[in-house]
């Protein structure tokens, strides 16, 4: 079977008068009168407790949007029974058919659901509309339209075979189910870790994270719409633990789809290792985690594209990307050009509510963050070998709203250089534009992670170096733009040291984690 040649889904503008616009407003305006009761999804059926959490957006905390009904460990086994019932027929299922199921899905969301994803993003997520668009529609799209593609790929892959013999590989999906644990700051990936995993023909349980759920509800109806049967994809909105009490412990547990810290990564890599002895196969371990990803610029670069490129990549969506720059790197001859453009331009930034589309800033996504950051920019203030050269506010009377903030440290390894902050907080370091190649070694050595990075210079032996130095400090490395918004059959996204297992989402290596083949030799 040969599949439609996937593209990129074009990114709409919403410019003002436009009518994507007017349909948007309409969207976010509908919804805001809505209070959503919002049920998990177990086997097709939806479930209600009665044990209500509110949802509010970020940026307006006393507004309610929504509740979702909490569940608990009879939830999660329920959601397992019903995966593994509902396995024999999807794991039977023609490939073509799952993969007509998730091409509408791509469809659905180009069209009738996406205004209403976005909306669902912008107000729960609280991501203004170009951010949302890029994520919530265009990304998740292309993961649909892509992993259609990359899976019959796949599938083709065969080995070779001789007179007399026929060789071939069977792609089965794993043996069990799979955990889809997604995470609060892409809708795209959220919907992503379940799908992918489930048009290899696994069944799935999905616990998004408490923050998305009042977007992951919209995926939920969107894979049901498409076609998805019950029981392949269950979603439970339980804590953690509780889920990681039933999963991790059954014996038909075969693998995990992650996105989140890796401080929870590491703790579920050492709950599954002390269970190995419990499951039927040894489980794929999937995870994306943290970043600290930097920017350096070298003395030839370009002052103002390295001035848009912090500006963007580390305050689009306030920082909250696991890709986003949080610690850069400037040469002493061009510092006072860059900071000149990035004060100018951090100063033109709108920090606002996600209706009025002008506003570049939302909030971040939970009070303890707002705290956490906080925290650190008080910090900043106190230490006199730290400078706040811009922002430093924060207000969360109606919302989380925090300032985006830049500080320059004296010392490379100052304490916002080397944690991950997870919000629009970024330290700059000002190097000597000699030592080039000594800063080199401090971006590879200040942080455990190695998600993404950029450098920017003009000199091409400069970039060799930059590239050669820094093999292994970013798995999505960037030259001469941000580190920010890799796009989906364009750059493969992922990291290695302690941002993940490098599994590049949107790729056929992705996929690859969820089949387990059989090597077939028949010989006549
Ligand atoms: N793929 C996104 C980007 O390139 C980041 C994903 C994440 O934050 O996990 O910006």
């Amino acid at each position: 079977f040969n599949v439609p040649t996937p593209v990129n889904e074009p990114v709409k503008g919403y410019a003002p008068g436009s009518p994507e616009r007017a349909e948007l407003h309409r969207e976010l305006k509908r919804l805001k009168q809505l209070e959503l009761d919002i049920p998990m999804h177990i086997g097709g059926q939806e479930v209600r407790t009665g044990k209500l959490e509110r949802i509010s957006p970020p940026h307006d905390h006393q507004h309610t949007l929504g509740h979702f009904h909490a569940g608990d460990a009879s939830h999660v086994q329920q959601a397992v029974d019903a995966a593994l019932a509902a396995r024999p027929m999807w794991a039977e299922m023609p490939w073509e058919h799952r993969a007509a199921i998730f091409l509408k899905a791509a469809e659905l969301l180009a069209g009738p659901f996406r205004a209403r994803i976005n909306a669902a993003t912008m107000l729960g997520q609280s991501k203004n509309a170009f951010q949302a668009e890029i994520d919530a529609a265009c990304e998740l799209i292309d993961f649909f339209r892509y992993n259609v593609h990359f899976m019959r790929e796949l599938y083709e892959q065969q080995p070779q075979s001789s007179a007399g013999m026929w060789n071939r590989l069977e792609h089965r999906p794993l043996e069990g189910f799979v955990f889809a644990l997604t995470p609060f700051n892409f809708t795209s990936i959220a919907g992503n870790l379940p799908s992918c995993v489930a048009m290899m023909g696994n069944v799935v349980v999905w616990k998004p994270a408490n923050t998305q759920i009042y977007s992951a509800q919209v995926l939920m109806e969107l894979f049901k719409e498409a076609g998805v049967p019950d029981g392949v994809i269950n979603l439970v909105y339980v804590d953690g633990p509780t889920a990681g009490e039933v999963l991790f412990n059954h014996r038909d547990f075969a693998g995990i789809h992650f996105t989140g810290s890796t401080g929870v990564f590491q703790n579920i890599w050492k709950t599954i290792g002390q269970n190995i002895h419990k499951y039927k196969s040894y489980p794929r371990i999937v995870g994306e985690t943290g970043g600290k990803d930097f920017i350096l610029a070298h003395p030839s670069a370009h002052a103002k594209a390295v001035a848009t490129a912090i500006s963007r990549g580390a305050f689009e969506y306030q920082g909250q990307k696991c890709s986003a720059a949080s610690r850069v790197y400037l040469p002493s001859n061009l510092y006072e050009e860059i900071k000149g453009y990035l004060v100018e331009d951090l100063k033109s930034m709108k920090m606002g509510d996600v209706e009025d589309f002008s506003n570049f800033i939302n909030a971040v996504i939970t009070e303890a963050s707002f705290d956490k950051l906080a925290k650190y920019i008080d910090g900043a203030k106190n230490d006199p070998d730290a400078e706040i050269i811009a922002g430093g506010n924060y207000d969360k009377s109606k919302g989380y709203f925090v300032e985006p903030t830049v500080i320059v440290a004296k010392d490379p390894k100052y304490v916002t250089m080397c944690e991950e902050l997870f919000g629009p907080v970024l330290t700059v370091h000002v190097y000597d534009a000699d030592k080039f190649e000594e800063t080199l070694d401090l971006v590879d050595s200040t942080s455990p992670y190695a998600l993404t990075g950029a450098v920017f210079s003009q000199d091409r032996y400069a970039i060799d170096l930059a590239s050669k130095r820094l093999q292994n400090a970013a798995g999505n490395f960037y030259i001469n733009d941000k580190p920010t918004g890799a796009v989906v059959g364009q750059q493969p996204f992922g990291g290695a040291r302690a941002s993940g297992t490098n599994d590049k989402a949107g790729s056929m290596l992705n996929l690859l984690r969820w089949v387990s083949p059989r090597a077939i030799k028949e010989t006549f």
